[in-house]
This record gives C-alpha cells, sequence and structure tokens, in this order.
C-alpha cells in the first residue's frame, strides 16, 4: 500500500472489467477517490463502487466512449465536480479482434486506432492541461502491451494502436517533465480478463500462449494493478516516459531458453 495514494483522485477508463476493474479496486484499497468510465456494460460498475466504498475509497462512475472527444471532456469535468481535482489518469480502453490483414477494413482499422490510440490521446491532453491550469504534478498511466514490440499478425491495427501509444507516452513525458507531470506506460502480456475469455476457454489455445511465456502462467489483473498502484505513487517518483513489461517475460524471446538458438 502507498500511503499517499489516499485521497489521490484518479480517473480509469474501461473500468467496468478487466484490468480496469482490477486497477479501480486496487485504488480503492489506497482509499483512493476512483472515478470509473464505463462503456456498454450494464451496471457491472456498481458492485465495483461498492467493493471500493468498503474498502474505503470513494467512487463515481460515468458513461463515456473514449474515442469521442465530448465524451472524453465530460469523463474530466464530471472527475473534477465530484471529486474537486484529478491527480491520476489511466488511459486502459481498449480493443481488439482477429482479422488477416489483407482483409482488414478501414473500419475495422479505424475503429482500433480511435479508441486505443486517439482515446488515450484525448484523456492525456484533457488532464494535462487540467494540471498544468491547476500547477498539479499529476500522473499519466497508458496500458499499452507486450504488443506495442512485438509483432502480431491479424492484429496489426491493435499492434500499431499499442506501438502509437508507447511513442505517444514518451513524448508526452519529454514534454512535460519540466512540469512534474510523470507519464508512464504499463505493458501487459498475456492476462485473465474477459478480452481472452474466449481463446484461454480453449484448452489447446491456452496452452499455446503459456508456450510464449518464461514464467509459465498467464498473469493476473491484480499483478498490472500492482504496477498500476507504484506508477502513481511517490515510490516511483524518479520515473517517466518508461515501458513497464509486465509480462512474465514474453518480451525476453522464449523460444531461446534452454540453450536454443
Ligand atoms: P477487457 O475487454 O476486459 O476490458 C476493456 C474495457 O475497455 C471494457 O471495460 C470495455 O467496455 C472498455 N472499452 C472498450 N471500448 C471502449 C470505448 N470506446 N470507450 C470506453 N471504454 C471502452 O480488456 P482488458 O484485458 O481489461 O484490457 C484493458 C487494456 O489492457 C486494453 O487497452 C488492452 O489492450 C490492454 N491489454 C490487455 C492484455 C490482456 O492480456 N488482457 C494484454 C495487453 C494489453
Amino acid at each position: 500500500m502507498y500511503e499517499d495514494l489516499e485521497k489521490k483522485v484518479v480517473v480509469i477508463t474501461g473500468a467496468a472489467k478487466g484490468l480496469g476493474k482490477a486497477m479501480a479496486e486496487r485504488f480503492g484499497k489506497e482509499k483512493a477517490h476512483v472515478v470509473l468510465n464505463y462503456h456498454t456494460e450494464n451496471g457491472d460498475h456498481k458492485e465495483i463502487i461498492k467493493t471500493i466504498e468498503a474498502a474505503g475509497g470513494k467512487a463515481a462512475a460515468i458513461q463515456g466512449d473514449v474515442s469521442k472527444e465530448a465524451d472524453v471532456k465530460k469523463l474530466l469535468s464530471f472527475a473534477v465536480d465530484t471529486f474537486g481535482t484529478i491527480d491520476i489518469m489511466i488511459n486502459n480502453a481498449g480493443i481488439e479482434n482477429e482479422v488477416p490483414s489483407e482483409k482488414l477494413t478501414l473500419e475495422d482499422w479505424q475503429k482500433v486506432i480511435d479508441v486505443n490510440l486517439t482515446g488515450m490521446f484525448l484523456a492525456s491532453r484533457e488532464a494535462i492541461s487540467y494540471m498544468l491550469d491547476h500547477g498539479i504534478k499529476g500522473n499519466i498511466i497508458n496500458m499499452s502491451s507486450v504488443h506495442d514490440r512485438i509483432p502480431w499478425p491479424h492484429f496489426v491495427h491493435y499492434a500499431a494502436s499499442k506501438g502509437g501509444v508507447k511513442m505517444m507516452t514518451e513524448t508526452l513525458a519529454l514534454e512535460y517533465a519540466p512540469k512534474g507531470i510523470r507519464i508512464n506506460n504499463i505493458s501487459p502480456g498475456a492476462i485473465d480478463t474477459p478480452i481472452n475469455a474466449e481463446k484461454f476457454n480453449d484448452p489447446k489455445a491456452k496452452q499455446e500462449v503459456i508456450n510464449l511465456i518464461p514464467m509459465g502462467y498467464i498473469g493476473k489483473p491484480e499483478q498490472i494493478a500492482a504496477c498500476a498502484a507504484w506508477l502513481a505513487s511517490a515510490e516511483s517518483s524518479y520515473v517517466t516516459g518508461m515501458t513497464l513489461y509486465a509480462d512474465g517475460g514474453m518480451t525476453k524471446y522464449p523460444g531461446f531458453q534452454a540453450g536454443k538458438g
């Protein structure tokens, strides 16, 4: 637990399930004031709010599509109206779909780029602008993926969006370091969330993924939430522009294990 996170206002996109939910609940344990953005989920955020409040935090939720500028502005205004400020912005919402690249429609390409990259830019811009106006040495965390460096056939739009997020993070970190705003990236490997449910329900497909992970197991959402809490806390006060790979070693060329190669 990080004492300095108590009462910090943290905004999390895509917070009704998966990694967003795990981070919301972790920040609840940190007794932070959590603003959850949800998209199409029907009421899932209500249980999360109860969990956060039971842990000693505060929480509020608002619906919105991160790829829509007006919704993003509304999300940040809601956070300020509800809890008085914005200290930590976590850009988590993301989507993917599998399509061989020669069949990928412009519509599908655009949708993934709009949510995964443009959505993270819009919320980063709004949060930075608020922090600059109010002299807040805030914190932005973007949820990228190991596919910001591992190429991923059939997911070219996803890989391109995450590569973009990584470079966006580094550029914004450089731009706003003199103002004390830290901006970092978390790049998870394979984590057990609804985005992977279909794949992990198939034992063969699941084993194929595990074979790519030197540590030998699928990650848990709480392990990513722990990275977010550390990056948001003063314990990482000299860290900016970094990408934290939380991937059980997936980016370390597992094919070369045990003398191979
Ligand atoms: P998930 O599908 O469980 O959750 C994604 C969340 O994003 C959902 O709550 C969904 O409603 C929300 N969302 C989708 N489109 C949205 C929009 N337009 N506006 C607002 N919210 C929207 O997935 P997850 O595994 O929790 O993924 C969270 C993030 O982590 C994503 O950016 C994903 O790319 C990234 N990631 C996940 C993994 C993994 O293995 N689970 C690995 C690497 C990166």
